[in-house]
């Protein structure tokens, strides 16, 4: 079966959450985009030129949790305006995306860009205070010394640096299912999506 989920939304709205918790449910493949371009990010911080390293880039290049830091996403969202650089991981994605075996694709073009003919379409979001606190939470479990304020800043920064940007700028498609989990726990938030998924795989998802 060649079936994708297409998920788009702002930094530390869930997607990861969603996006593993529904791949499992299903049987699907998952990809994490964000992963491309803080590999090219990473790269970048290392010295090397951006363009070169999308085009260059390797699976072993996208493991290790030096790409979960704060230093790599600015890096990732810096490198990730440039068409050319998107360019380059463009063809990837798409094979991922229509892999025999169902595949589930969270990003920030996902829905708009990579897969604009995706089975399922989501867009996951929440307010940039309570995607902070969450990423905040996250980081001091990490043991990352940060504040509060600095978290909110850099969800902020990226959002608009995200949202402002010329190439596949983050917009919720017209035709997405909006899954808004500001009010919700994981456990809501992954229902939503996978009654979604299971609405439109019918009798073939059982
Ligand atoms: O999702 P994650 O925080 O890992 O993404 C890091 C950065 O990579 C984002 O802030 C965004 O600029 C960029 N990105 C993108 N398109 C995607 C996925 C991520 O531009 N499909």
């Amino acid at each position: 079966m060649i079936f994708t989920v297409a998920i788009d939304g702002p930094a530390a709205a869930g997607k990861g959450t969603i996006s593993r918790a529904v791949a499992g449910h299903f049987g699907f493949g998952h990809l994490d985009t964000g992963l491309l371009y803080r590999a090219v990010g990473a790269k970048v911080l290392a010295g090397a030129e951006a363009r070169a390293a999308a085009r260059s880039l390797v699976p072993d290049d996208l493991q290790g949790d030096t790409l979960r830091t704060q230093a790599v996403a600015d890096a990732a969202s810096q490198v990730a305006v440039d068409p050319e650089v998107r360019a380059a991981l463009t063809s990837f994605q798409r094979r991922f995306a229509r892999a025999e075996g169902g595949a589930v694709l969270d990003g920030r073009d996902i829905c708009t860009v990579i897969c604009p003919d995706a089975e399922v379409k989501l867009y996951v979001t929440a307010s940039p205070e309570v995607r902070a606190e969450r990423r905040y939470q996250e980081l001091v479990a990490r043991g990352t010394d940060v504040s509060r304020d600095e978290v909110l800043d850099d969800v902020r920064a990226r959002d608009a640096r995200d949202m402002a940007r010329a190439s596949a700028p983050l917009v919720a498609a017209p035709d997405a299912i909006v899954i808004d989990t500001s009010e919700m726990d994981v456990g809501q938030a992954v229902q939503a999506a996978i009654d979604e998924v299971a609405r439109v795989l019918g009798p073939r998802g059982g």
